[in-house]
């Protein structure tokens, strides 16, 4: 593990705000999640939840959507990754990939840069390392036949940049049909970045899954009126969990 004291968390207040937020767990061994995905969050050196965990965890396990705020490095790529992988696991369904090779990917998390992107896939990796679960990834600045080879060969889950994912959804090599989960990593610096129409054109793609059967899951350091505007937008009777003071 990186040598971060996690417990300094530990004292932060945390604001939880919206209908009926399901009770935080304290342990992963008891937040009723599957022994192999217990297993393998303890065999990447994470032996309790950090605040922000803690929280987003129960919410996403009950179907709920979620604003999620707290500071670099408090761990909120394992807030949603965990309980994802945990219910594509527990309500596995087929994984599909159309006759002409495109992908639809159940679940699809999209952040503001390649290493970001790459540091998502590799915890993903590990987190489902072991399951019957494929993970993909999309970003620009490298040659796209590798990432496309990839894809096609389907994916549950594909972590990417705005830019390739709309590459890839304009070649016909993905699709938003079976999509269960949608994240938004690092909000703030997605619209800082100018990727909001990129985010816009996905959510209001002809394909993509719309209503209560898809589960959409904002994160960000910053909580600025623009953010709180788009999750009033993209969320569903969402519940807000702040770790911390969230200005703009
Ligand atoms: P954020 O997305 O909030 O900036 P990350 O998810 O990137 O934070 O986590 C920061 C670091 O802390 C990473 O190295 C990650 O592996 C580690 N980490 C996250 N959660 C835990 C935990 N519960 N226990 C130990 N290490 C953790
Ligand atoms: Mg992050």
């Amino acid at each position: 593990s990186s040598g971060i004291n996690f417990g300094k968390f530990d004292h932060i207040a945390v604001k939880v705000t919206g209908e009926n937020p399901p009770q935080a767990i304290d342990s992963f061994e008891r937040a009723n999640l599957r022994k192999f995905v217990v297993e393998n969050v303890l065999k990447s050196g994470y032996k309790k939840p950090t605040p922000i965990q803690k929280h987003a965890i129960p919410i996403i396990m009950n179907g709920r959507d979620l604003m999620g705020c707290a500071q670099t490095g408090s761990g909120k790529t394992a807030a949603f990754l965990v309980p994802i992988i945990n219910t594509l696991l527990q309500d596995s369904r087929e994984l599909i990939v159309g006759e002409n090779g495109c992908a639809q990917p159940q679940v699809i998390i999209v952040s503001p840069t390649r290493e970001l992107t790459l540091q998502i896939f590799n915890e993903a990796r590990k987190f489902a390392f072991g399951t019957v679960l494929k993970v993909a990834t999309a970003y620009g600045g490298t040659a796209v036949r590798h990432q496309s080879d990839q894809i096609s060969r389907g994916c549950h889950i594909l972590v990417a940049t705005p830019g390739r994912l709309h590459d890839f959804v304009d070649r016909n090599r993905i699709s938003f049909d079976s999509i269960r989960f949608i994240v938004l990593d690092e909000a703030d610096r997605m619209l800082d970045m100018g990727f909001i129409p990129s985010i816009e054109k996905m959510m209001q793609h002809p394909t993509m899954v719309q209503g209560t059967d898809r589960q959409t899951l904002m994160f960000s350091a910053t909580f600025p009126e623009d953010i709180q505007h788009l999750a009033g937008r993209f969320l569903n009777n969402y519940l807000f969990v702040a770790v911390g003071i969230v200005g703009g």
